[in-house]
């Protein structure tokens, strides 16, 4: 069945979500603050008009202050029983607040940030980790079967973001121990192959070495063979490592790890050279130093 989509924030995430949606025969009408022309979508000159007689609105922004403008422009023009589907990345308190604000307005809304970076986007392989009602849940579920592999919904609203933050301060961890244990390695003179081939099948595995392994040469093909050309740049894991210290500290969570791979990621893109290169880009930098 057709369904009319707004979809607001067409930027290297948005643009290939609402293509993949408008190749797969849907209705989409876009928005972005920057003047882009994407393929399939007929662009309208405001939020607010993109997203005027929409079944579901999509947002697709880069933190939660511009989600709540763009929520409080969409929401009083959106339909009765229509859907807000919030797929960014943001804290879980403004996912919270925005939801609260569209069930206010009688709409249905979800929060439902994605893992699987532009080539999940563009694939149509991503996967939702989603929170919200299930009626709105249901509604949305053909919409993220073109956009993407698997939706998991997680609960009410807030929970698809708290499960993003959740995996990706377990992900940026993993990261940086596996970097720290390549350059241990590499002093110790055990081969880096080898130090692959069995951790890769010991209990130190982790998606970090097992399918991105940060060693060049090693392992299966990663932005490490690639001159650590971002995948996924260290800046939007700083980004979400804030989201899970910020969420820690409103929750009283005591989460040593998570702060400490937010401060070296702080350090990394702020500092030193990390700014645009890959979040695995950690291990050249452990190669290059002592303890000092
Ligand atoms: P992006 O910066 O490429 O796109 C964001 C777009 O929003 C831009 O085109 C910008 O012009 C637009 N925008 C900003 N303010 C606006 C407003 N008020 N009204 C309308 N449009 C506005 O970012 P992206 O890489 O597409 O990421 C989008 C979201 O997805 C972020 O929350 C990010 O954390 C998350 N995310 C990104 C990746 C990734 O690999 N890029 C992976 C997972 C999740």
């Amino acid at each position: 069945m057709t369904m009319k989509i707004g979809f607001i924030g067409l930027g290297n995430m948005g643009a290939p979500m609402a293509t993949n949606l408008a190749r797969a025969g849907h209705d989409v009408t876009g928005f972005d603050m920057a003047e882009v022309a994407v393929e399939g979508v007929t662009m309208a000159p405001s939020a607010a008009e993109a997203a005027k007689g929409a079944a579901v609105v999509i947002t697709m922004l880069p933190n939660g202050a511009i989600l709540r403008k763009v929520a409080d422009q969409v929401i009083p023009v959106m339909n009765k029983g229509a859907v807000l589907l919030d797929c960014s990345t943001v804290d879980v308190t403004s996912a919270r607040d925005v939801a609260a604000q569209a069930q206010a307005a009688d709409l249905l809304a979800l929060d439902a940030p994605v893992s699987g970076g532009v080539g999940g986007a563009t694939a149509g392989t991503l996967t939702f980790m989603v929170g919200g009602d299930s009626a709105g849940f249901d509604i949305a579920r053909p919409l993220f079967d073109i956009m993407g592999q698997k939706a998991v919904h997680c609960g009410p609203s807030g929970n698809g973001q708290a499960a993003k933050i959740c995996n990706n301060m377990i992900l940026g961890v993993t990261m940086i121990a596996t970097c720290e244990a390549f350059a241990l390695a590499d002093k110790l003179g055990l081969d880096r192959q080898a130090m692959f081939d069995v951790v890769s099948t010991s209990s130190g595995y982790s998606w970090s070495m097992n399918a991105y392994c940060p060693a060049p040469g090693v392992g299966p093909k990663s932005p490490a063979d690639n001159d650590y050309k971002p995948g996924f740049a260290a800046d939007l894991m700083l980004k979400d490592l804030r989201l899970s210290q910020q969420a820690a500290e409103a929750a009283d969570a005591d989460t040593p790890m998570g702060r400490a791979a937010c401060d070296l990621y702080a350090r990394f893109v702020e500092q030193e050279d990390g700014a645009g290169r890959d979040f695995s880009a950690m291990l050249p930098r452990f190669e290059r130093r002592g303890r000092g």
